[in-house]
């Protein structure tokens, strides 16, 4: 049987700590969050993100504009945070609407504020193996999760399932600079199911439930970002979880596995850039 990657208790261990360490600080971090429209599951995010931050001593703010707002005004803002120095952390959230260009919206963030790390200068550190000024969240957790736990990666063969850029491209290229050997899949991979037979480490990232337990190689390590609500209204990621928890050695659940830790990584963030800039 499995032993369960708690990200929950991870989060509350590391997130302790975060507030330990925030209230030793004479000034605060700020976060600031740019909200373009009314998602839904945008709102959601966001203010569980302000909820969280305020929980352990980090300022956050949310910013909230309408639909229509202009691409150049939504840059403006972002260029009066880049100068504001009470300011340590911007994210925007995303998606945008259609008829603002993410990737203009998201190269205006300075580097230095930038806390979700999908700026160029982010994303160009990583992908040539330096370092980054932060590490993209999602990706991150999942080896904080890991290390927690004490996996193994070096020379370990890591099937990544999905290729976005907030998930699955960064987190191979993650998985590559601490020495995993890695392959990447998605909706074109010819013989996924054998791949996947194949992983010590799989980490997918999908948003629909492909994987089932007979799938994997006997204790491999499995990760599960993928969440979404099937026809029944229930939260599943894209892993079975029962068949799964017979094969795998570690497997991270759906709720309460990977969410939990992107949360926590973008706490982290804050408080690096934070520490970099004051
Ligand atoms: P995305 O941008 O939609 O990417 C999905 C990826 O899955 C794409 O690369 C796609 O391939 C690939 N794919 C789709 N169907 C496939 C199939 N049948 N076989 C193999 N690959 C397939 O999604 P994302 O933003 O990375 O998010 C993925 C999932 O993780 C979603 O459920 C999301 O809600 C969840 N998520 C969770 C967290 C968290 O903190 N828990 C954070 C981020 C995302 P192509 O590139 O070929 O289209």
């Amino acid at each position: 049987m499995a032993t369960i990657l708690d990200g929950k208790n991870l989060r509350e261990k590391i997130l302790s700590d975060l507030k330990n360490r925030i209230e030793s600080f004479e000034t605060k971090p700020t976060l600031v969050v740019i909200l373009v429209g009314e998602n839904p599951a945008s709102k959601i995010y966001v203010n569980n993100k302000k909820k969280v931050a305020e929980k352990i001593g980090i300022n956050s703010q949310i910013i909230n504009y309408p639909e229509n707002i202009s691409e150049q005004e939504l840059i403006k803002k972002i260029n009066e945070l880049n100068e504001n120095k009470n300011v340590h952390a911007i994210l925007v959230q995303l998606p945008l609407p259609d008829g603002i260009s993410k990737s203009n919206v998201i190269n205006a963030i300075s580097p230095e504020k930038d806390v979700d790390g999908f700026t160029p200068y982010n994303i160009g550190k990583l992908f040539s193996g330096e370092k980054p000024k932060v590490y993209p969240c999602t990706p991150k957790g999942i080896l904080l999760l890991l290390d927690e736990y004490n996996i193994e990666l070096e020379g370990k063969h890591a099937v990544v399932v999905g290729r976005s850029g907030i998930v699955g491209r960064p987190m191979a290229q993650m998985l590559l600079d601490r020495n995993a050997t890695v392959t990447i899949c998605h909706s074109h991979t010819k013989n996924l199911e054998k791949i996947i037979k194949t992983a010590d480490i799989l980490i997918s990232a999908v948003g629909k439930n492909i994987i089932k337990g007979e799938m994997l190689k006997p204790g491999c390590v499995v990760v599960d970002v993928g969440i979404f609500k099937d026809e029944n209204g229930k939260t599943r990621g894209d892993v079975d979880f029962e068949s799964s928890l017979k094969v795998a050695s570690y497997i991270s659940p759906v709720p309460g596995g990977v969410g939990p830790m992107t949360i926590t990584s973008l706490m982290l963030n804050t408080v690096e850039l934070f520490m970099n800039n004051s």
